[in-house]
């Protein structure tokens, strides 16, 4: 088999095997097939698409690229749940402890922060001590022993995946639905979950700002799930406006913390809830969505989730009194709130523009060997459809340097659209794809 026929192939519009899929996969993981034939390859596939099949073909060969996780030392169904990115998305951080209270076992692989979006792991450092450098045993027990694990992704894990996405990086190759879809499902493929919920964004501050293309990439990853094998589920939902109230690490893990303990903000708490429904159910825990929801919410009151979350900061070497005691957490030396300058109703909060905010104060890498300062970020007091007086707090600013709490201080300002007709909050939940 020969690369340049596979190209051609592909030019020409015809459809690839899963033979020469495999070939092109399995060799150029292995360096024997150069950059620019598959750079080739990548823009062919982009001008004249995959079928589902090929789309399928090229997941699995790329899951298949490096070690495949056994889970099955893992007593009972376990659950992954994977979001496309968004800001202010602390989802996993109350979400894991939620579900793992009522049962589920949650073996999750997170990765950390890119662009203005956020990532799991960092916000972890939040708690000293906390390392998601686990191996695969430890990772198993304590899934076992706790209901939940949390692993960065390994060098191990879809390699194929890892040397492909940095070669569509740098040939405007990135922004194709087959290939985002095998991206992402080859790497939940390869981490071993047998349930998978996608929590797939859709907005300003969301990787797909168009939701028709949220649903298209949704609906794409939904099959590729299923059809290897694995029960998947994804939901569509709102990033045009930053999840909750917190953005920034620490203050993201307060309000994760908080949420536990029942006083969430009312938009993370709904999506918690509706993700929850489908891991419980998924889970085999529930058969239907009344039940479910009132196992997730008692988590809450009876405070099993709070604890479960103690639990596994702890198992991975995290100072877990900082749950109790979120006022340990790292704070910013400067608070700085931005003002209303008119009365009205918020009809938009820019919300990758909040996420750049974050990302100047310090809260983000700039390049991928950038230190974050856990520490800042920004909290908003004022979210789309509420309404707001002249003079009221729009949102809070946490730096720790006062010429980026300046430039943040005016960039902030302008993200806030006020409008003087009343306006709506934003349907959360926009699809369930099940
Ligand atoms: N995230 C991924 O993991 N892969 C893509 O292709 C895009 C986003």
């Amino acid at each position: 088999m020969r690369m340049y026929d596979l190209i051609n192939k592909k030019k020409n519009g015809e459809e690839l095997t899963r033979e020469e899929i495999d070939f092109m996969i399995k060799e150029y993981t292995a360096d024997a097939i150069p950059d620019y034939q598959v750079s080739a390859m990548m823009m062919a596939i982009y001008f004249r698409g995959m079928n589902e099949t090929e789309t399928l073909y090229l997941t699995e060969a790329m899951a298949k690229s490096g070690n495949m996780i056994n889970l099955s030392a893992i007593e009972g169904i376990k659950v992954d749940k994977h979001s496309t990115g968004g800001v202010g998305d602390k989802t996993s951080l109350a979400l894991a402890p939620m579900v793992a209270a009522c049962g589920i076992k949650v073996a999750k692989m997170s990765g950390r922060g890119l662009g203005h979006t956020g990532g799991t792991i960092d916000k972890l450092q939040s708690f000293p001590g906390f390392t998601t450098e686990i191996t695969v045993d430890q990772f198993i027990q304590n899934v076992n022993q706790i209901g939940i694990a949390i692993m960065g992704q390994t060098n191990e894990l879809a390699p194929a995946d890892k040397k492909l996405y940095a070669l569509r990086d740098v040939t405007a190759t990135v922004d194709h639905m087959s290939l985002i879809a095998s991206s992402i499902m080859s790497k939940k493929l390869a981490a071993g979950a047998d349930v998978i919920v996608l929590d797939v964004k859709t907005g300003s501050g969301a990787f797909m700002k168009d939701e028709k293309d949220a649903v298209a990439l949704a609906e794409e990853m939904y099959r590729i799930g299923n059809d290897a094998g694995r029960k998947t589920i994804a939901l569509v939902t709102d990033m045009d406006q930053p999840l909750g109230n917190a953005v920034g690490n620490s203050l993201e893990v307060k309000e994760a913390i908080e949420t536990l303990k029942g006083n969430g903000p009312a938009d993370f708490v709904e999506l918690c809830v509706a993700l929850g429904v489908q891991m419980i159910i998924g889970g085999g825990l529930a058969t239907d969505q009344m039940e479910a929801e009132s196992k997730i919410r008692a988590t809450i009151t009876d405070g099993t989730a709070l604890k479960r979350m103690a639990d596994f900061i702890a198992a991975q070497g995290g100072d877990a009194d900082f749950v109790y005691h979120p006022e340990k957490l790292p704070k910013a030396e400067i608070v700085e709130p931005i003002i209303a300058a008119e009365c009205g109703y918020i009809e938009k909060i820019i919300c990758d523009e909040v996420g750049l905010c974050s990302l100047v104060l310090g809260g983000g890498r700039v390049t991928k060997d950038s230190e974050i300062d856990l520490a800042v970020g920004i909290v908003l007091k004022k979210k789309v459809g509420d309404a707001v007086k002249e003079g009221e707090v729009l949102a809070d600013i946490h730096g720790n340097d006062a010429e980026k709490v300046r430039e943040v201080k005016e960039r902030l300002l302008k993200a806030y659209k006020i409008s003087s007709k009343e306006t709506r909050t934003p349907v959360l939940i926009k699809k369930i794809i099940s």
